[in-house]
C-alpha cells in the first residue's frame, strides 16, 4: 500500500497502520469477489490500489470548506463496490456514511465488507437514487452528497441534489474535459436549487488523466417534482 500512502500524504491524509489494514482487507475480499462477480473492471490489486482507493481519497479536497464534525452525514450515490465512500469512510472514520447502489450483488458485497472490516455508522441501501430521494427519510437529509462515474454532471445533480440539505454540499468526482459539462449542466443546477463553488484540478502521482473535484453548494430546497421518474435524468436530462 505504499503507493496509496504516498498519494493520500499528498492529499493531506495520514493514513494509520489500522487504516492500511483496512484497506488491505478490502483489497483481498474485492479481489476475491472479482473472481465472480464483475464488481468493477479494473481487477489487478496495483490498479486497485490507486485507481479505486486512492482516486477515491481526491474527493477529500473538496471538503475543505465544511466543518467534518463528528457524525456528518454523507450519502454515495452509485457507489458500485464502495467508491468512493468506503475508502472515505476509513481514511475520515467519524463521519456517517450512506452507500446507495442499485444493483443488488454489488450492495451484497457492501454489506459483507462493510461487516467485514468493523466498521461503525455505515448504512447500505440496495435502490434507485430516483426512487430514495423521494422519501422523507432521505430527502435533503445530507450535509454532503459524493458520487464517481455515475452520470454526466446534468443527469448526475438530478439524482444527487435532492438528498442534500441546504448549505451543504454535493461533490462530483470527474475524469477529463469536463468544460463542457459544467457548462450543460448550468440548467440543471439553478433548477434543482445547486451553485457551482468550485472546480478543483487533482493530480495523483503515477496517473496521467487529469481529474477534478466539482463542489457544488446547495443553496435552496430541490423543488418537488425532482428527481424525475427512474431513467427520465439520464434520458433527458434538464437543460
Ligand atoms: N461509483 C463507483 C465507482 O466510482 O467505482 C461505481 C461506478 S459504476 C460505473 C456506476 C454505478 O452506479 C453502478 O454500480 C450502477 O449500478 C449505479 N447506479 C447507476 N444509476 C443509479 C441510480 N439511478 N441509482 C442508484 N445507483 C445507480
Amino acid at each position: 500500500m505504499n503507493k496509496l500512502q504516498e498519494i493520500s500524504l499528498s492529499l493531506g491524509i495520514e493514513l494509520s497502520g489500522e487504516q492500511i489494514e483496512k484497506f488491505e482487507i478490502y483489497l483481498d475480499e474485492l479481489t476475491r469477489w472479482n473472481r465472480q462477480f464483475n464488481l468493477t473492471a479494473i481487477k489487478l490489486p496495483e490498479d486497485i490500489e490507486v485507481k479505486h482507493f486512492a482516486d477515491s481519497l481526491a474527493v477529500a479536497c473538496g471538503l475543505d470548506s465544511i466543518n467534518l464534525e463528528n457524525r456528518t452525514r454523507v450519502i454515495d450515490i452509485g457507489t458500485g463496490a464502495g467508491f468512493p465512500g468506503l475508502p472515505l469512510k476509513i481514511a475520515l472514520p467519524q463521519i456517517s456514511l450512506t452507500l446507495l447502489e442499485s444493483t443488488a450483488k454489488k450492495s451484497a458485497f457492501l454489506h459483507h465488507i462493510v461487516d467485514r472490516l468493523g466498521l461503525e455508522d455505515v448504512t447500505v441501501l440496495c435502490d434507485r437514487a430516483e426512487t430514495l430521494a423521494l422519501s422523507p427519510d432521505y430527502r435533503e437529509n445530507f450535509d454532503i452528497v459524493v458520487s464517481r462515474a455515475v452520470a454526466r454532471l446534468n443527469t448526475l445533480a438530478e439524482l444527487c441534489l435532492p438528498f442534500c440539505r441546504t448549505e451543504g454540499l454535493f461533490i462530483a468526482h470527474k475524469k477529463g474535459d469536463i468544460s463542457d459539462e459544467i457548462a450543460l449542466a448550468a440548467g440543471a443546477l439553478e433548477k434543482l436549487g445547486g451553485s457551482l463553488a468550485s472546480v478543483i484540478p487533482v493530480r495523483l502521482a503515477g496517473l496521467d488523466d487529469n481529474r477534478y473535484i466539482v463542489v457544488i453548494r446547495k443553496i435552496s430546497p430541490t423543488p418537488a417534482g425532482y428527481p424525475r421518474r427512474p431513467g427520465i435524468p439520464g434520458k433527458n436530462p434538464l437543460k
